[in-house]
């Protein structure tokens, strides 16, 4: 199978390329995963656990036309990285986009924090991403692009409790602006997008009364996973052409 040709009009402007989504089986990854391939982009999404999950989203990709392909891989491990990319390749012909969506967290008072959650959270977070753009890397070409779901408590806002998980998004900032730099040069940029309360697994919006979700962003309530993808799909596009290096958020004004 090959990746749909080019050029096939606006309403599907990621045709003709090839996206990898980690973490894409549920939450902001599989919105993510769904919004680039109703853009036309074949896509690839890696799973940590759930494969019926992650089967689920190729599905419902396929159900509206689009091509999708669920494959495991821990993204904290360098071989199943690797062979995540390497499969993209073989199966759609090529890679245009990483999206380093997956992630996980740990919240709560730094000095309970125990050395596993250091070691869980920073090899997910960081170590992750970090081998993600690197084998991603040995695949783009002119164009490309590398995009990481950050958090806007990496940059932007500051809680009690959020040490662990701020630090390994902290990181990331790191990682983007020296690949903007690095890459730049082969026509890849690399962006983060910042989320706020979205309404996910890790973070669901019922778990929180109204008056707390009213009173948390400036537009008074959780986003949808669909609020990121659209970030990222613009990001993906040639929309995205001269934006490199940069921090996006998308969090309904929490943090002004
Ligand atoms: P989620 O828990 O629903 O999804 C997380 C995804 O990451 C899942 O698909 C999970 O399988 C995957 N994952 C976790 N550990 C993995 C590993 N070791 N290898 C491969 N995959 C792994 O959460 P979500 O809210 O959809 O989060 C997606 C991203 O957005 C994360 O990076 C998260 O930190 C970030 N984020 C979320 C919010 C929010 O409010 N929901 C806010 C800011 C940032």
């Amino acid at each position: 199978k090959t990746a749909t040709a080019a050029g096939e009009g606006d309403d599907r402007p990621l045709a003709g390329k090839v996206a990898l989504v980690t973490g894409g089986s549920r939450g902001i990854g599989a919105a993510i995963a769904r919004r680039l391939a109703a853009g036309g982009a074949a896509v690839a999404l890696t799973y940590h656990s759930r494969q019926d999950l992650a089967d689920q989203v190729v599905k419902e990709i396929e159900q509206a036309g689009g091509q999708g392909w669920a494959v495991r891989a821990d993204v904290a491990d360098a071989e199943q990285v690797w062979a995540s990319v390497a499969g993209a390749v073989e199966r759609f012909g090529r890679l245009d986009i990483l999206v380093n969506n997956a992630g996980t967290g740990v919240l709560g008072p730094f000095e309970g924090i125990s050395l596993d959650d250091v070691d869980r959270v920073l090899r997910t977070n960081v170590r992750g991403p970090f081998l993600a753009a690197q084998a991603a890397a040995a695949h783009l070409t002119e164009g490309g692009r590398i995009i990481s779901i950050g958090s806007c408590m990496a940059e932007r806002v500051a809680f009690p409790g959020g040490t662990l998980y701020a630090t390994s998004k902290a990181a990331l900032t790191g990682l983007t602006r020296t690949l903007a730099r690095e890459l730049g040069p082969r026509g890849i940029t690399a962006n983060l997008v910042h989320p706020g309360p979205i309404d996910t697994d890790m973070n669901p919006a019922d778990g929180e009364s109204a008056e707390f979700q009213a009173g948390l962003t400036s537009l008074g309530a959780f986003g949808q996973g669909t609020d990121v993808a659209e970030t990222v799909a613009h990001l993906a596009g040639d929309g995205g052409r001269y934006i490199t290096g940069a921090s996006i958020a998308v969090d309904g004004g929490f943090a002004v």
